[in-house]
């Protein structure tokens, strides 16, 4: 019966807590280790404490630091080079840095060529051990099978592979207080996004997925505007980064949709970091989605407001339209695509460009045709 066969994936092992990083060499086996980052990562210090630990287990470190943001196939391929003979790979950083250590750590350990793994479960073969440190609570990547590359200039392509999931997962607040507020909101919005459309998701969603996403949003929308206002505030930073861990684990099993299909776009042609895409887009296409998904958002607007439970669905589900657009514009994110250079002229190339993630838009509640793609971004202007 429909709803009732599903499967589910746990994410990596966890670790946790304040300082958690000086721990890392625990996770790891003898030999040389291949330490994944950005320069401007290691230029604030941030990953002192990591390399730290491995000097003093007595684990040569090779950095590899030259990740840059939407990682590319040549990035790639200069960290497999530097990691030649390694016996563990550590991604430390966003996102980026994360995706660069996955695919590296398969790529040395199972000797595949990257050309024969694109896709879904394409990858087989075994990796080396691998752990990832995430130093923002927004991608989820951590949590995930996924890498995404960038090819060829503006083509995205994705490893999305069982192997691809790290052995441990450390999630250290420490690591997180200094995030600029620009930063803390656009990747907590990000992994609001990760929670919402994996509790929406039009395919694979199931009773696991909905309890992660649950909590994960919950988590992300009473600590946003704390973790904000106060940075320092290591209670609201921890909830953050476990809220974005377990939307990451949601939507590994029930994958995103119109909002990310949306926002890749404004990624791959006007730069604008992947959180805040994701922000400009939301309340469009969650209005978009409102008829097909509201007794789900319903479901979302009393668990973020109990206050709502009397209005009955249709009342709810807009409360919670209007209560992710309240945080958005709390936060302080910018909620127009004209403040990131965007104008009436790109509104035809960014819907085409939106058609081409099919297998996003695929997962989305109800179809969006290029039409909608194109009323969506010029209402979002
Ligand atoms: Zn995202």
């Amino acid at each position: 019966m429909r709803g009732m066969t599903w499967t589910f994936s746990y994410g990596p092992r966890l670790v946790t807590g304040p300082g958690s990083t000086s721990r890392l060499a625990e996770w790891l086996p003898a030999g040389p280790c291949l330490f994944v980052t950005d320069a401007p990562l290691r230029a604030l210090g941030l990953a002192d404490a990591a390399l730290r630990a491995l000097d003093e287990s007595g684990r040569e470190a090779r950095i590899f630091d030259a990740v840059e943001a939407d990682p590319s196939r040549d990035t790639l391929m200069a960290a497999v080079a530097a990691g030649e003979g390694c016996a563990s790979v550590v991604g430390f950083g966003g996102g980026s840095p994360m995706d660069v250590a996955k695919l590296v750590a398969y790529l040395l350990g199972s000797g595949d060529e990257l050309e024969a793994i694109w896709g879904v479960g394409k990858a087989t073969g075994a990796r080396l051990p691998l752990v990832l440190v995430p130093t923002t609570a927004g991608t989820g990547s951590e949590a995930t099978p996924i890498s995404v590359i960038t090819v060829g200039g503006s083509l995205k392509l994705a490893v999305n592979s069982p192997p691809l999931v790290a052995d441990w997962a450390v999630l250290d607040p420490e690591l997180t207080v200094g995030l600029p507020r620009a930063v803390t909101a656009a990747t907590g919005i990000d992994a609001m996004v990760h929670a919402i459309e994996a509790y929406t998701s039009a395919r694979l969603k199931n009773p696991l997925s909905d309890l992660l996403a649950r909590e994960a949003l919950r988590l992300l929308a009473a600590n946003l505007q704390r973790a904000c206002d106060s940075p320092g505030d290591r209670e609201a930073r921890a909830a953050m980064l476990l809220g974005a861990h377990l939307a990451g684990v949601a939507f590994a099993n029930a994958p995103v949709a119109g909002v990310h299909a949306l926002a890749y776009p404004l990624g791959g042609h006007f730069h604008v970091p992947h959180g805040l895409s994701n922000a400009l887009m939301l309340t469009h296409v969650l209005g978009h989605n409102l008829h097909a998904a509201m007794p789900l958002y319903a479901e979302l607007g009393t668990l973020l407001d109990p206050e709502l439970e009397p209005l009955g669905t249709q009342a709810q589900a807009q409360g919670f339209v209007q209560r992710m657009e309240a945080m958005c514009r709390h936060a302080g994110v910018p909620r127009r695509l004209g403040e990131v250079g965007v104008t009436a002229a790109h509104l035809d190339l960014l819907a085409a460009e939106a058609m081409k993630q099919e297998r996003l838009l695929v997962n989305n509640p109800c179809p969006i045709t290029e039409a909608d793609a194109r009323r969506l971004y010029e209402a979002a202007l």
